[in-house]
């Protein structure tokens, strides 16, 4: 069996976008079930679009999902010899030829052509010049194009894609398109081909979008008496009001960075973009690396669009709810020493790391994350929400300020009077603070929630969070015991 080798070309023009992050995935899934290569190829012909800093940015953003390649990056543009050489050798074998309509004639062709609700297809004008009258035209200098010659006969491009099935176009559809510009610049079209033949590809999976492509491009690789890979044409991801997802409309939220940015795991995010057209006949949507290996296959990925479900503006979320609870999902449910080297980043951003987190209170740290994970989202809420268990600059969330403390100004004196209690426990563990504040309620002839919850208001900031016992203990008497004396600061 030959061995399954399948590309991901990004053109370096912008930065990763989830739909070309979605390619990529789509092509490793492939690659490594199938135990084939995965190939990158930087598209950068187009010099005037194509950037380093784009470069850069797709290579770390794929490097960040652990979406790892076998080859390259190559650069399309190192190959530029090839691809005229391509052209040169259709030519020379009649398989292409030199066209030298100028723009103003094909532009008035065609206006006719759309009058006469006639075909507005290249008519072939200089498909049938004489040796003697190319020649004759390139005395003169008349610039030219290459355009390749279609077969002129009954029939039809015909191949297969794995998503849509037999793919068929009758040659009398196709025009005879340019492969090289007047400037002797290649298209895309053909460097593309040329490219993907030398590389071996056995299998082209990108965007339905290129679907138009696949057939002129069907029609050079026969020429070239190459293999034709087998296709898969994904659907196109829209947003609810069915637009294409861009950067243009959509903002930052299509960027693969925004999502490193919000504190995504690279692979909830992964789960999460293959969903975007792929599914398993059960209902899984969770899986591990191996799992989601194991399960894809081409023949499931859908055919129609997906969607992608944001609503610009909604203050809940910031981008699909359900990428934001596969996030949640994973989060809660790797392993916490995973989870912890996460963490530990995204304290060292906010300067609020301690080295100790690392030796002697990594027990501490590790149980600390998985006490209060419960209730997070992404990493950024161990900074934000959880910001109380590493530092002492944290603030009071409103609610918990207005419900919790200002509520009951009785607080303002209980708080220090329940932090002395603490101070003078024999052992500071969770069923003494419990006693303790149950017993304090009790005296003070009102609810245990009033004391409690005005303590993790002052502890944490939080309205809500884990078994304040539990916190109290987490947090330590020492911390508990100075946030409760300070408690009077907030009814100032
Ligand atoms: N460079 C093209 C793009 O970024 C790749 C097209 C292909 O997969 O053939 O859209």
């Amino acid at each position: 069996m030959t061995e399954v080798r399948v590309r991901f070309p990004p053109s370096p023009t912008g930065y990763l976008h989830i739909g070309g992050a979605r390619t990529a995935l789509y092509n490793w899934l492939y690659a490594r079930k199938h135990h084939g290569k995965l190939i990158l190829r930087i598209e950068d012909t187009d010099a005037e679009r194509s950037t380093r800093e784009s470069i850069d940015g797709i290579l770390d953003g794929l490097n960040w999902l652990g979406l790892d390649w076998d080859e390259g990056p190559y650069f399309q543009t190192d190959f530029a010899d090839e691809h005229i050489k391509a052209a040169r050798q259709l030519l020379e074998n009649g398989q292409a030829y030199k066209c030298f309509c100028t723009r103003e004639e094909l532009d008035a062709k065609r206006k006719k052509a759309l009058a006469a609700k006639q075909d507005i297809k290249y008519d072939g004008t200089c498909r049938h010049l004489t040796p003697a009258e190319i020649a004759e035209k390139e005395k003169q200098n008349i610039p030219y194009v290459i355009r390749f010659k279609v077969p002129h006969k009954d029939g039809a491009v015909v191949y297969e894609d794995k998503v849509l099935g037999d793919i068929k176009r009758a040659y009398s559809d196709i025009e005879d398109f340019v492969i090289v510009r007047s400037n002797g610049k290649p298209l895309y079209l053909l460097c593309n081909v040329v490219d993907d033949i030398r590389d071996r590809i056995t299998h082209i999976i990108r965007g339905q979008d290129h679907m138009s492509n696949t057939t002129r491009q069907v029609l050079l690789y026969q020429a070239f008496n190459a293999p034709v890979p087998v296709f898969a044409h994904m659907p196109l991801t829209l947003d609810l009001k069915k637009a294409k997802i861009s950067k243009r409309s959509h903002g930052e939220i299509v960027a693969v960075q925004f999502y490193r940015e919000h504190g995504f795991i690279p692979w909830a995010l992964c789960n999460f973009l293959v969903q975007l057209g792929w599914s398993t006949n059960d209902d899984r949507e969770i899986f591990s690396r191996e799992e989601l290996i194991e399960a894809f296959s081409l023949e499931r990925i859908n055919k129609s669009n997906s969607i992608f479900n944001y609503r610009k503006g909604d203050p809940k979320f910031f981008t699909d709810p359900k990428a934001i609870n596969m996030n949640g999902h994973y989060l809660r449910t790797m392993p916490i020493n995973e989870i912890g080297e996460m963490v530990k980043k995204e304290l060292q951003g906010e300067g609020i790391w301690d080295d100790a987190y690392d030796n002697d209170k990594k027990e501490w740290y590790l149980a600390t994350l998985d006490l209060i994970r419960d209730r997070f989202f992404t990493l950024k809420d161990f900074t934000s929400q959880g910001r109380a268990y590493f530092a002492d600059d944290f603030t009071v969330e409103p609610k918990a300020l207005k419900k919790n403390l200002l509520k009951h100004p009785e607080l303002e004196e209980w708080l220090p009077m329940l932090g002395e209690r603490f101070a003078s426990l024999k052992n500071f563990t969770k069923d003494e603070a419990e006693r303790v504040a149950r017993e304090f309620a009790t005296e003070m002839n009102v609810k245990p929630g009033i004391p409690i919850n005005g303590s993790r208001a002052v502890i944490t900031g939080r309205i809500k969070g884990p078994s304040m016992f539990e916190v109290f203990e987490v947090i330590g008497r020492e911390r508990v015991v100075s946030r409760l004396r300070e408690a009077g600061k907030y009814f100032k």
